[in-house]
Parts: structure tokens; C-alpha cells; sequence
């Protein structure tokens, strides 16, 4: 296979271990003779798969017994929904980030009262707003911790008078959280932690129940725990791959060791992009991404865009056009890309400088 260095948004790259795993367990499942996705979600080899999962989350970010963790189909993009429908009663604040952001807070509108708190939107969301305030009236705080598409992020855990809920989508397991500070916690797993087609969320048990709308049994998060993710036929193959994804994660010394290496690969790309003269980075400094670096040409460099790209693709570096909003490169360096791919993206970002230079 040819070498790619693949820095995609998502679906993205995933340790080639879990790829390995489950292609041998699409031959043969834990020696049933049977492929995983032949196999019935009722069987104990099934059932051991999903519980082993639902204890790595737990483990690895430190869940607390007040929270659960559910897995279902339907991406980020429904989670939007569900946040609505179980914890909107009266008014939601969210903090608008970007687009993502922006089409969780249209689903809560569509459910009832809700409007953005503060926005970035002037600057096309290259920085994380400061210094609003959360009304205390609020049934929640919605945020989006890492902006997948403008590469900015929240790096803390913040305090908040209200139930407070995050889409952590793209940096989720990127490095420890304070899982008890959320209500809600939800993203789609394809950013960082498997495959696209699995869903997951990690909610507080006792912050359920508390609106009088009626909730579809299916987007009623009380279904989803009392039935353990099983309630119906759980999107079996992505949760395979999820759960070997989190394997890995745990056997490379979990989130803390993650983190660390995600500030390393940061520091090592953003470093080169301030210290090239053929790039600027687009995102405010203190709240760059540790998962997607945003960059452009640097002024009066626009016209070598499409030389760099093509420079780049011909080194091996794959997925890195930046979102067509923002323009310019975005590298996306998830847990599961190297500090290598990092570092060749880097060189060729030298070579192309000594040679334009
Ligand atoms: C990708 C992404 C989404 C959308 O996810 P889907 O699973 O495609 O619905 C939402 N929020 C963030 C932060 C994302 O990065």
C-alpha cells in the first residue's frame, strides 16, 4: 500500500491495530466461525463486546457513577437533537463557536427558546468568545469544545451555574476531562475514537426527566440506559471498531498519555507555521486546537497555494485542503496520527519555503 501521511477531518485515521482486529473479525468472530456483522447483538460473544466498552469509557475518562455512557446511530448531528428534547424546557444559552455549534442551537430552537449566549461569528469563529456571562435561568449551557472546522478549542473544563452540555466530537479522549462538571457529553465517534455510525453519549442520570414535552422513545436517553445501548439493534460493526480503538488508547497509557502527546505534535506544527514565512496560522493563539491546525499562505504567498497542495500530495500528505469556509490548509492530528506524519508535514513545509525562499 502507498505511504500516506492522513490528516483528514473525519472519518479519519484510526490506529491500524483496531483496522487489523476487525478485519479478522470480519472472517471470524471471537471463534464463532461467524463474521461480526453476521453475528446476533444477543449472543454473550456480543454482549461481552459491548460491556467491555461501555467500562473502557468508563475507565479511561473516568466516568463517575452519577453518569452513564450510550451508544446509537445517527451522528453528532442528532445528538444535537436529543440534547434539545431532554433538557429543554424553558431557554438554553449556547455558545456559538461555529457551524456545528450553530446547527446544534437551530435544533433547540426548533424544540423552543433558545439563543446564543455569545459568537464568534464576526471573525469567522477564529476565536473562542470571553467574558459573557451564563444567566443563571438557563436549563443549560450548550458548547462545542472543539471547533473541527475553524481550529479553535475550549482547553478546560469550565465552571458553569447551569447544567452544562458539550459536543466533544473532535477532541473527545484527546485528554482528561471532568466528566462531573456536564450534564451532557456527546459527539460523534468518527472525529477520534472509531469509525462514522456510532454515536455516543455520556450523560447525568439525575439531570433526566425534567421536561414535560414528550420524548420519542428512541431520542429519550432514559431508553437508551435502561436498555444499555441495546434497546434496538446497536450499530454493531462501528461499535466493534470503537471499542478497539479504545483498546489501543489504553494500552498507549490512556488520556493523560494521549494529551501529552497531542501537546507535542501541536507545539511541533504550530511552531513551524509561525516560524515559516510562507504560512500564518488563522486561529487566535490561545485557543488553538491541539486536534486541527488551520493555516493559510501568508500574506502576499496566496498565489502558491495550489503549488503547496500539490507539493504536499506528491510527499505523501493526504486531507489536508482546509474546509471551504476557512480556505487554506487544516491538518487534523487526532490521537491516532503520528508525531511522524506531524514531523513530515513539517519538513515539507521547510523544503517548500528553501525553495520558494
Ligand atoms: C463532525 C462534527 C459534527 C457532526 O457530526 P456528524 O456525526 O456528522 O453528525 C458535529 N460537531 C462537531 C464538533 C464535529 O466535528
Amino acid at each position: 500500500m502507498k505511504k500516506v501521511h492522513n490528516f483528514t477531518a473525519g472519518p479519519c485515521i484510526l490506529p491500524q491495530q483496531a483496522i487489523d482486529n476487525a478485519i479478522e473479525a470480519l472472517k471470524d468472530f471471537k471463534n464463532t466461525g461467524i463474521p461480526v456483522i453476521s453475528i446476533s447483538h444477543r449472543t454473550k460473544e456480543w454482549e461481552s463486546v459491548m460491556d467491555e466498552c461501555r467500562s473502557l469509557w468508563k475507565e479511561l475518562l473516568n466516568i463517575p457513577d452519577t453518569h452513564e455512557v450510550v451508544f446509537f446511530g445517527g451522528g453528532a448531528s442528532m445528538g444535537f437533537l436529543l440534547a434539545a428534547m431532554n433538557f429543554l424546557e424553558n431557554k438554553a444559552g449556547y455558545l456559538e463557536t461555529g457551524v456545528w455549534a450553530k446547527k446544534a442551537l437551530k435544533e433547540a430552537k426548533g424544540l423552543g427558546n433558545a439563543y446564543a449566549v455569545a459568537s464568534s461569528s464576526d471573525t469567522t469563529y477564529s476565536y473562542i468568545p470571553k467574558g459573557y456571562e451564563i444567566p443563571a435561568d438557563l436549563d443549560y449551557f450548550h458548547i462545542t469544545t472543539n471547533n473541527t472546522i475553524y481550529g479553535t478549542e475550549i482547553h478546560e473544563d469550565m465552571d458553569c451555574p447551569v447544567p452544562l452540555i458539550a459536543d466533544m466530537s473532535s477532541d473527545i479522549m484527546s485528554r482528561p476531562v471532568d466528566v462531573s462538571k456536564y450534564a451532557l457529553i456527546y459527539g460523534g465517534a468518527q472525529k477520534n475514537v472509531g469509525p462514522a455510525g456510532v454515536t455516543f453519549a455520556i450523560v447525568r442520570k439525575d439531570a433526566l426527566g425534567k421536561v414535560s414535552r414528550y420524548i420519542p422513545t428512541i431520542l429519550d436517553f432514559r431508553t437508551l440506559i435502561d436498555g444499555a445501548s441495546m434497546f434496538n439493534t446497536p450499530p454493531v460493526f462501528p461499535i466493534f471498531v470503537m471499542n478497539e480503538t479504545l483498546k489501543w488508547l489504553k494500552e498507549n497509557g490512556g488520556v493523560e498519555a494521549m494529551h501529552k502527546i497531542n501537546m507535542q505534535k501541536a507545539k511541533l506544527l504550530y511552531g513551524e507555521i509561525d516560524r515559516n514565512s510562507m504560512f500564518r496560522g488563522t486561529s487566535a493563539v490561545e485557543d488553538r486546537s491541539i486536534m486541527n491546525v488551520c493555516f493559510v499562505m501568508a500574506e502576499g504567498r496566496e498565489n502558491l497555494q495550489d503549488e503547496f497542495m500539490a507539493f504536499a500530495k506528491e510527499r505523501g500528505m493526504t486531507g489536508i485542503k482546509g474546509h471551504r469556509s476557512v480556505g487554506g490548509f487544516r491538518a487534523s492530528i487526532y490521537n491516532a496520527c503520528p508525531l511522524e506524519s506531524v514531523q513530515a508535514l513539517v519538513d515539507c513545509m521547510r523544503e517548500f519555503e528553501e525553495l520558494k525562499k
